[in-house]
Order: structure tokens, then sequence, then C-alpha cells
């Protein structure tokens, strides 16, 4: 049972920022309440005050704005899923959204829920490192674009004030090439004990002209790896393999229930591999 709180049920962007600055770190956003609800079932997390956003219109949609997809925070993991926009234009997003919980979880979920609890091994915030994904906040003091490195700041800890709600974030639009995100995992649905999320472009001569790489389970926030020495190479199974290596050098998991830190760091390296070879190869394909 969940400790007694005021529930609050706002009905636009600004009603909801007036409301978290009345209350300040006494209150919490609901978003799909996937993460907020258990965590409050628990009695790990006790807000005196709900502010309900489910009923802010405008904050559910898809849109492609000056080479970004746009997403509204309150638009369902589901809904992301199975958008054929999303799809063809950041295909690494819809590829690791599919992988979260199982129908249920993403049916309630959402885009800026799943990135505002920061969860170091959730698909969604390892894709914005990947992607560079930019989030727009709004606040008391109006609004504000964070760019994901400075987004995620520790273990469920992100740069946003307790007065700000999150409200839009953007991806850029994939430009051709290969994408893939590969975790393990225990059974199909679990969060990842690693992941990895890559994107691949190639010329036509098969010289990579660019790399990305995207680690989590290694720390407390996804990472994001250099590939520079990828760029104008040909990308052979050793090279991949040097490079996933190098990625992996010095990351500092952590032992919890799902697996030792040891495990963690023998696994991230095959990961980061297995994803920059798939997006290689879906990249040959796909120039
Ligand atoms: P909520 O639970 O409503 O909120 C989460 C946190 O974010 C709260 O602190 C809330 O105050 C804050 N918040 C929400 N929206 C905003 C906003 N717009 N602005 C500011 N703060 C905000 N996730 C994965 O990534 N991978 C998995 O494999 C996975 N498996 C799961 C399995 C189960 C059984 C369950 C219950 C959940 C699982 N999840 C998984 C979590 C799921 O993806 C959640 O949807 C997500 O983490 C939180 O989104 P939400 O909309 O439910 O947010």
């Amino acid at each position: 049972m969940p400790a007694p709180f005021e529930y609050h049920a706002a009905r636009s962007v600004r009603e909801a920022v007036e409301l978290l600055e009345r209350y300040g770190s006494e209150a919490k956003v609901l978003a799909g309440g996937q993460s907020l609800l258990p965590l409050m079932n628990l009695g790990l997390v006790q807000p005196a005050v709900i502010v309900d956003i489910n009923s802010i219109p405008d904050l559910d949609y898809v849109r492609s704005v000056d080479g970004t997809i746009a997403i509204g925070a309150l638009t369902r993991h589901a809904t992301l899923e199975h958008d054929a926009v999303l799809r063809d234009r950041c295909p690494l997003l819809a590829e690791a959204l599919a992988l979260i919980g199982d129908r249920q979880v993403r049916n309630r979920g959402t885009i800026g829920g799943s990135l505002s609890h920061a969860d170091p091994v959730a698909e969604i915030p390892t894709v914005a490192t990947c992607l560079d994904a930019v989030m727009h906040a709004e606040g008391p003091a109006g609004g504000r674009d964070i760019p994901a490195r400075e987004f995620f700041e520790s273990y469920l800890t992100t740069s946003l004030q307790p007065a700000e709600l999150l409200t839009e974030i953007r991806f850029p639009q994939t430009n051709g090439g290969g994408v893939s995100f590969k975790e393990l995992v225990r059974r199909k649905g679990d969060f990842a004990i690693v992941a990895a999320a890559a994107v691949v472009e190639l010329a036509q001569d098969g010289t990579c002209t660019e790399a990305r790489l995207a680690l989590a389970g290694v720390a407390p926030t996804p990472v994001r790896a250099d590939t520079a020495s990828l760029r104008g190479q040909k990308l052979s199974d050793d090279v991949l393999r040097a490079v996933a290596a190098r990625a992996c050098e010095g990351i500092e998991p952590e032992s919890d229930v799902m697996a030792s830190a040891d495990y963690r760091r023998s696994m991230a390296p095959v990961f980061a591999r297995r994803a920059l070879a798939e997006a290689a190869d879906r990249a040959r394909v796909h120039p």
C-alpha cells in the first residue's frame, strides 16, 4: 500500500509546472505509473503530492520537424513501437521499444517517464545517449533544451529540476545506414544486464563514414563510447572486436541481484561487438 498522498490532475503544462513549483520536492509527476507506482507500493518513494499529467492534451505525438523526430513526453511505448514514421526515420528507437517489458507495460509506459526515471539499463535512455537526443523541459522560468549528455546525471537521477516537466524529446532522423540494439536478458522483457545500441553508416565502397555506440549496465548512466577510430576503415570482424574491447576499457559496472560486476565487465564488449556488427551488416544491405 502506498502512503497517503494529495492528488492533482493537471489540465495543461502550465498548471503542472505551477503545481510542481508550489509543492517542490514533495511532489512527483505521474505519467504511465509503470515505475513510480511500484516504487510507491514498496514504500521506496513517498510523495506527499501526485501531479497526474495524463489529462494534458497535446503531449502525445510524433512529428517530423527540421531533420528531427519530435515526440511528446506522454507518448506511450506501444504507440511509438507501431509508428511508421519512427520505424522509417528513427529505426534504432523503434527496435529498442519492442524490448521494453511486456505489452501491458508498453501500453501504459511513456517515453517521458522512461527518460525522467533514468534507469541506467533502460532501453530509451540508451538510445537517447547513442543518438544525442535533446530533451525539452518546461519550468517556471520557461523552456530549455537539455542534450542527453547533460540530462542523465547518475542512477535514477537527471538534471531536471523539481519544478520542471519534460514535454518533448527530439531524436535526429537517421540518414541511411544500419542500426542495432542488443541486450543480455535472462528472460524476454526483463531489464537488461548489459545492452549496446549502435549506428553505422558506410560509403559506397564499404568504408565507414559514421559510427555511434552507447552501452548500458556498465555505469550509473548509459555511456557513449568513442568510435571515432572506425571512420575511414573497412569494418572487418577484427576491427569491430578491437573497437568494442577498447570501448569497454575502464568501465566500472556494479553488482546487483541480476549479475555481478565481473559478469557485466566480460559481457559488455561481446554485446558492443554484436551491435556494431549487426549495424554494419544492415548498412551493407541498405547503405
Ligand atoms: P512513471 O512511472 O509515471 O514515472 C516515472 C518517473 O518519472 C517518476 O519519478 C515521475 O515523477 C517522472 N516523470 C514521468 N513523466 C515525467 C515528465 N514528463 N516530466 C518529469 N518527470 C516525469 N523499462 C525499460 O526501459 N525496460 C524494461 O525492460 C522494463 N520492464 C518493465 C517491467 C515491468 C514489470 C514494469 C512494471 C516496468 C518496466 N519498465 C521497463 C519501466 C517502464 O518502461 C516505464 O514505463 C518507464 O520506466 C516509466 O515510464 P512511466 O510513463 O510509466 O513513468
